[in-house]
């Protein structure tokens, strides 16, 4: 006699984040995949409607409130509004960073423009961290000041920071961290405190948002967003794309932002290609946690190895034990099951004349000469591990006094430790400081 059994589903909450990255949303009403194993790489830019009373369904539908998002099948008008594979990827990657949506962009430029763009209007500020990515720093000085929107700087790792620079036109909080490329932290619980005790004499219309930029840590290592933050940006070029063949960017955040994000997407028009979409999730983002997990093993191994190296005057590692903020660091980078997880970013000075770039600039130029582990590029968070001085490089177009101030050393060497051996990584480098 067969015993009847009833069919059990675990709920999706019941997987770990491992899990959940490889199998994503699926199955999803973006679109009907239940007989592919991978999903389908949509290219197409217009939708054909059967009838033009599902063109205008579809039209009301976009940017509608009142339709809940996940009872929401989409009805596809055109690329730049909304995408299946895109689609796809939008849910798998709110989920990554514990939000309730994302809209993808074309860049991380354009994400973080977008971020910036729904939260601020002509005659409000953004306080922002002195430290930013140089596209960044250019973007609030170069081109928003244009549009009548002004940005305040203040160092955001002091306590009682915002109630000294925030002013009743201040509307956002940015910043990144850890912060590139002298990975400093800022402690994103308590600047949502802070911000609190602020928005608590504030009009709604008038409330401050937190926007961080979490590209160096990416989600395996640290969610603002279940930290206090109200929107993520990420660049999907570095970590998450992986492989450094596609660039892409993301605004995560909770269902309120959703239609403007997407509104703002269709009229700026930075839209991520569905080919891109679709490399970084069917390879990207389903991968992130086994390369993040060996990539800052072994980032640990090399910063252990530079920080006992006598010609190495300074390392930068959230995982060292000499690492300045450690108790922050152990607090706020963590992984998906809860262990400590500081990244797989080093940066490192080494032994010079004070204000001098000839050590770190030698050792760079040796690097890129010799060594087969390491290449002299930009970018960062791929599999191969990379090389570059910011000083002169990411963080040209900051002023000198800035660089000073925000610790970003002539000499400087900033290392994305990828996917190769330790072993290997660390005889490459030490095979360049016993040359130089
Ligand atoms: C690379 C990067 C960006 C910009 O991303 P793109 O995809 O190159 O536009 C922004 N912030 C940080 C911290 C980055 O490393």
């Amino acid at each position: 006699m067969s015993r009847s059994r009833t069919p059990h589903t675990p709920p999706k909450s019941h997987y770990r984040m491992r899990t959940k990255l490889i199998h994503g949303t699926s199955p999803t009403k973006r679109w009907d995949y239940d007989h592919h194993v991978i999903p389908p790489l949509s290219s197409s830019t217009t939708f054909r409607l059967s009838s033009v009373h599902r063109g205008v369904e579809g039209f009301i539908d976009f940017g509608s409130e009142d339709v809940p998002l996940e009872r929401k099948v989409p009805i596809y008008i055109y690329d730049r509004l909304d995408e299946p594979t895109r689609g796809m990827l939008e849910e798998n990657l709110a989920l990554a960073e514990e939000g309730e949506i994302c809209v993808a962009f074309s860049t991380g430029m354009a994400a973080i423009a977008a971020a910036l763009g729904v939260c601020v209007a002509g005659g409000e500020e953004i306080i922002a961290h002195e430290q930013l990515y140089g596209s960044t720093y250019s973007l609030l000085t170069s081109w928003l000041p244009r549009y009548g929107i002004q940005t305040r700087w203040c160092d955001l790792r002091k306590p009682d920071a915002l109630r000294r620079c925030a002013t009743p036109a201040s509307r956002v909080v940015y910043f990144e961290t850890p912060t590139n490329p002298s990975l400093e932290l800022i402690d994103i619980a308590d600047i949502r405190r802070q911000v609190d005790a602020l928005n608590h004499e504030r009009a709604e219309s008038e409330r401050l948002h937190i926007i961080v930029d979490n590209t160096f840590a990416t989600p395996y290592c640290q969610r603002p967003l279940a930290l206090g933050a109200d929107l993520v940006a990420q660049s999907l070029t570095k970590d998450i794309g992986g492989f450094g063949t596609d660039m892409g960017g993301a605004v995560i955040g909770p269902r309120s932002f959703y239609n403007l994000l997407m509104a703002y997407r269709k009229d700026f028009g930075g839209v991520l290609s569905p080919k891109n979409a679709w490399s970084i999730l069917v390879y990207g983002l389903p991968t992130l946690a086994a390369r993040m997990a060996n990539q800052q093993k072994t980032a640990l191994k090399v910063a252990q190895f530079l920080e006992s190296h006598p010609r190495v005057e300074q390392v930068f590692y959230p995982g060292l034990e000499s690492f300045p903020q450690k108790e922050l660091a152990h607090r706020q980078m963590v992984s998906y099951d809860g262990k400590f997880a500081p990244g797989s970013l080093v940066y490192f000075i080494l032994q010079d004349a004070p204000g001098s770039s000839r050590a770190g600039d030698h050792l760079v130029d040796y690097v890129a000469e010799h060594a087969y582990t390491i290449t002299l590029a930009v970018s960062l968070g791929h599999i191969k591990t990379l090389i570059e001085n910011p000083y002169s490089m990411t963080h040209f177009n900051l002023p000198p006094e800035k660089k000073q101030t925000t610790g970003i050393h002539p000499g400087g060497i900033r290392l994305s430790v990828g996917l190769e051996d330790w072993h290997d990584i660390i005889d490459d480098l030490r095979a360049a400081l016993e040359a130089c």
